[in-house]
């Protein structure tokens, strides 16, 4: 076996990466070409890879490290947590005080009477958990012919055969059969691409709609629940038309159908709320979560259940679980997360100071020829990049190949920043300072010039057709 180390050059450990690590979402082959960037450290804002170049990180980890890099006091709870007890089940009548303490500490956060926590190690569990308990619901309540559940196009719901089913992403379902039965797709209100000539408010209400078009042809009698985020991330930061939520909780109110709010995202902090629902307006039966809770230092997630749904559960055994279930390591770091979260007062930062800030300069962007729109929701934004502003148009060249060449040029200038098809986008660490939204700012505006510059010299600056 070959020894690297952090000191070890880039080349051999892009190497040994390539022989034996294989990546997630990613072509292999190309990757083992170019060779993955190694990041080696990290502090606040701040990436540091294996040729000592500083990075900003736009995008938070994958969304996740709400409290920023390098918080001393997340490792000194692990590290004191694995000492004390380092693991135990929550099976077999048993419990620890780690997992009380966090299910209780969530329980006061989440709006609503959402008191009660399931937990998992991911998002994608804790979905797949969510998919299970809203059939086990309804089977409790004497209704076991409801078993559909409606979710979105291009909604993100995470990896495993469940969750990648209740998501919406075509390329996820076409390897792997999927989506597994008794799930029903209704499309996105995505108004930049997909409104036409209608106003947001407008789409966002034929949008909502298509829920109760779904319900009533479905059978209103046979569908358990709605899932959705309340701003869709992965799919590309897309924020819905003021209309869209009202109606939708006014449908699911009409239907009784329970509501899914995917808080894997927008929960803990990222939308300048706790939660998204509460930025969105809406009352969830179930919430699910991750990401954020622990800030990522730790893999846990969770379903946070209303108290109607905790009490038709809690009739019978539910035969469900993960060995990693509240795990005390993991469940003792989320609580600290919380705990800086809160005492530091990080959501009230964002959402009065930092947030609109953020907002002023982002929102800016759309000034830049190849953006056609910026929108942003507390620390949550997107660009869409056109050839054609007044059009919306989409690029003739297939979707992603703009957004690929600007993420290339945010890489270039030391900025993460995603690209979901040619929309562009931002979620960085809640606590960014100022000063360091200055520099994603003026560092987005450069790879914009330069991939601006490079479509026009490879001639894709060219409109197509929706
Ligand atoms: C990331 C994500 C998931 C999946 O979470 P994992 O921890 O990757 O399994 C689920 N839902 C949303 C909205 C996400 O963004």
């Amino acid at each position: 076996m070959t020894l690297v180390s952090v000191n070890s050059p880039t080349s051999e450990l892009q190497a040994l990466d390539a022989a034996h690590h294989m990546h997630p979402f990613t072509t292999a082959q190309d990757l083992a070409r170019k060779g993955a960037r190694v990041i080696t450290r990290a502090e606040g804002c701040w990436l540091t890879d294996s040729e000592g170049e500083r990075i900003l990180d736009g995008m938070a980890g994958l969304w996740c490290v709400n409290v920023g890099y390098g918080r001393r006091e997340l490792a000194d709870v692990a590290q004191r947590q694995m000492l004390e007890l380092p693991y135990y089940n929550t099976f077999f009548q048993t419990t620890h005080v780690p997992v009380i303490q966090l299910a209780a500490k969530i329980a006061e956060l989440a709006p609503g009477d959402l008191n009660t926590v399931f937990f998992a190690s991911s998002g994608s569990e804790a979905n797949d958990t969510n998919l299970r308990l809203v059939r086990t619901y309804w089977q409790e309540k004497g209704e076991p012919q409801r078993d559909v559940i409606i979710s979105r196009w291009n909604g993100y719901h995470g990896s495993s055969v469940g969750s990648g089913s209740l998501g919406g992403m075509k390329g996820m379902h076409a390897q792997g059969g999927m989506p597994i039965p008794g799930i029903h797709h209704i499309d996105q209100p995505h108004w930049y691409n997909e409104g036409g000539d209608m106003t947001p408010e407008e789409f966002g209400l034929e949008r909502a709609r298509q829920l109760e078009a779904a319900i009533e042809e479905i059978g209103p009698h046979r569908v358990a629940a709605f899932i959705a985020e309340p701003i869709q991330g992965a799919g590309g930061v897309i924020i819905p038309p003021s209309t869209y939520w009202p109606e939708v909780q006014r449908i699911v109110d009409k239907y009784g159908i329970l509501l899914i709010a995917d808080e894997v995202i927008c929960g803990f902090g990222r939308t300048g709320a706790w939660f998204g629902s509460e930025t969105v307006g809406i009352r969830p039966d179930i919430m699910t979560i991750a990401k954020g809770l622990s800030s990522g230092y730790q893999p846990i997630g969770g379903s946070i259940l209303s108290d109607e749904v905790a009490g038709v559960i809690a009739k019978t055994e539910f035969n469900h679980g993960y060995t990693y279930s509240g795990h005390p390591v993991a469940s003792a770091v989320a609580l600290e997360n919380l705990r800086i979260l809160q005492e530091e007062k990080i959501v009230e930062r964002v959402r009065d100071d930092t947030g609109p800030y953020l907002k002023t300069k982002f929102e800016a962007l759309a000034e830049h020829p190849l953006v056609g729109e910026a929108r942003i929701v507390g620390m949550m934004g997107s660009l869409a990049l056109t050839p054609d502003k007044a059009s919306r148009a989409p690029f003739e060249a297939e979707a992603g190949t703009a957004g690929y060449i600007t993420r290339e040029r945010c890489f270039a200038n030391n900025l993460i920043m995603r690209h979901v098809y040619d929309r562009m986008i931002i979620s960085p660490p809640l606590v960014i300072s100022k000063e360091e939204i200055d520099i994603l700012i003026s560092r987005a505006w450069t790879a914009l010039d330069e991939a601006h510059a490079e479509l026009k010299a490879q001639g894709l600056m060219k409109a197509g057709r929706r």
